[in-house]
């Protein structure tokens, strides 16, 4: 390689991070910038009162993609944090009183779903084995290889038609399971990334058989320990890391990238430029007076994106030993509610939740005798729905906790000891989210693979992407899927 090889990321979320992991682990001195004051993105950490709310995800999955991260330099996962399974996966609600485990075990699911419509547990088998497949050759195959042209695509579609992705998730999920309740457990996951489980390829299904294959995690500590843990990692191979450090152009000549430039003027070479922000941001606001920031900015502002979330961080000063680490609780409405919040022009009255209750599995995230948690709900983005969030805020916000304090969490409100919120403006402004989407660009199948932006900019050959806007797209599975086709480019295009 030749001596000159230096990287830039824009971003320290858990692709950027994981990129960095590795283009440092191979020998490239890599620095990152991020716009914080902490690292993590979505994953950020508010410390309030004395309570630990991790900001984003909490289900982490496939813990083999982040081992692999320190395994990379001979490194071990558990020398930096400790990953916990949880059991159930999660538990599902619905108003009319019925509750459903669903666990790593068959016997459990089989038991469950007989009690529920006896028809359904052979359909579920096959149903397991169908997201089984397609895991296999969705994500296990080609969730960690660069789509930069036609040609994987094209040899991936046979498989694809046998798979028939050209369905959504629920039409697939209704093709074995009878029950609507039990449709409604099995296809809800797409939502996890953005997806509408009624407009989001089949493809998606293979959420399913990632969870029962590789289980569900959570990290000590919290999600935020573990971007800790990977921030370590990168510092212990010599990287660098800088904080409320907004980047605000990319410094081009002619079709190359050769630097960064800050809000204050100055600015750093690279030879290599990596950007984990949002991909319209990027393109829009980074790359602007450019001929392909431009061109490009305005074609991806032009796709379909994800929906954004509102999400309320909480604690209370009592415990509540009857919930369980990860809740759905679904609401009056599935599809109704979904299509208002993908293509609604406001926000709907009722709404289903995912509450996020850690505090049962670990007593290190409040006080004493306390207890912490997160409820958000999909709500839509901000080109869907043109909604004051400054003003709908609070009150959306007293409308859950009303909901939860009479349904799930008795006492909640006269327990309360901190709350606070993110709203679609936040995801706007503090993540420079395109419409305020928690998930970017949309995962439906002619928004995927070839189709979503590459993990290389077609034009500027030093430029690339990583994170939820690029293949295979977000999660953290996927988004550190993204880091390793990103970093086999950057690692390849060093070569001298
Ligand atoms: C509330 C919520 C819950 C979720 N739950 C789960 C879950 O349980 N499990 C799961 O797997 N996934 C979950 N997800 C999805 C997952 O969190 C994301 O897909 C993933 O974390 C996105 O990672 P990313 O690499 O794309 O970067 P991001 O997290 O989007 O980070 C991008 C970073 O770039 C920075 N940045 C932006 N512009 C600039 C700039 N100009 N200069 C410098 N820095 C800049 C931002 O500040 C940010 O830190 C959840 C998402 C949300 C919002």
């Amino acid at each position: 390689m030749s001596d000159t090889r230096t990287a830039a990321i824009i971003g320290a979320g858990f692709g950027g991070l994981a990129l960095a992991i590795r283009l440092q682990s191979a020998g490239i001195q890599t620095t990152i910038f991020e716009k914080r004051d902490k690292p993590g993105g979505r994953a950020y950490v508010y410390h309030d009162e004395g309570f630990t709310f991790d900001a984003g995800p909490t289900v982490i999955t496939d813990p083999d993609c982040l081992e692999q991260l320190w395994r990379l330099s001979g490194r071990d996962i558990a020398d930096y944090v400790t990953l916990l399974p949880v059991a159930p996966f999660y538990q599902l609600c619905w108003e009319d009183g019925y509750r459903f485990d669903y666990a790593d075990d068959q016997a459990d699911l089989d038991r469950q779903i007989a009690a529920k419509s006896p028809q359904d547990v052979e359909g579920y088998r096959r149903f397991l084995a169908y997201s089984a497949d397609v895991y296999r050759e969705g994500y296990e195959k080609l969730g960690a290889v660069p789509f930069l042209n036609i040609g994987l695509m094209l040899r991936a579609a046979p498989q694809l038609v046998r798979l028939e992705s050209y369905r959504s998730v629920y039409a697939k999920v209704s093709q074995f399971i009878r029950d609507e309740q039990l449709r409604q457990a099995f296809s809800f996951h797409s939502l996890l990334v953005g997806g509408n489980p009624f407009d989001t390829s089949s493809i998606y299904a293979l959420i399913h058989a990632l969870e029962r294959q590789g289980g569900v995690w959570f990290a000590k500590g919290g999600t935020g320990a573990l971007v800790a843990a990977m921030v370590r990692l990168f510092e212990d191979l010599g990287g660098t890391i800088h904080l409320n450090a907004e980047i605000d152009r990319i410094i081009m000549r002619g079709e190359r990238a050769t630097g960064i430039a800050f809000r204050d003027g100055s600015n750093a070479s690279f030879d290599q430029i990596a950007s984990n922000a949002d991909v319209v941001h990027t393109y829009r606001h980074m790359l602007r007076g450019t001929a392909r920031g431009e061109a490009n900015g305005r074609r991806l502002a032009g796709k379909r994106h994800s929906m954004s979330l509102f999400v309320i961080y909480f604690g209370l000063r009592r415990q509540h030993p009857q919930l369980k680490h990860h809740m759905v609780l679904f609401g009056q409405r599935y599809r109704g509610l979904i299509d208002e919040i993908f293509k609604g022009s406001g926000l709907a009255d009722d709404f289903s939740l995912y509450l996020h209750a850690p505090s049962v599995s670990d007593d290190s995230l409040a006080p004493p005798g306390h207890s912490a948690y997160y409820v958000l709900s999909p709500v839509p983005h901000l080109g869907t729905a043109d909604i004051d969030w400054d003003i709908e805020g609070p009150r959306y916000r007293d409308r859950i906790l009303k909901y939860l304090h009479d349904r799930y969490i008795p006492g909640l409100l006269d327990d309360l000891v901190t709350v606070r919120h993110f709203s679609p403006f936040d995801f706007r402004d503090e993540l420079n989210a395109h419409l305020g989407s928690a998930f970017s660009i949309e995962p439906i199948l002619t928004q995927s693979a070839w189709f979503r932006p590459h993990n290389r900019d077609d034009v500027i050959r030093n430029l690339y992407i990583i994170g939820a806007g690029t293949h295979p797209g977000a999660g953290i599975p996927g988004v550190i899927g993204s880091a390793k086709a990103t970093a086999g480019l950057m690692i390849a295009d060093a070569q001298p």
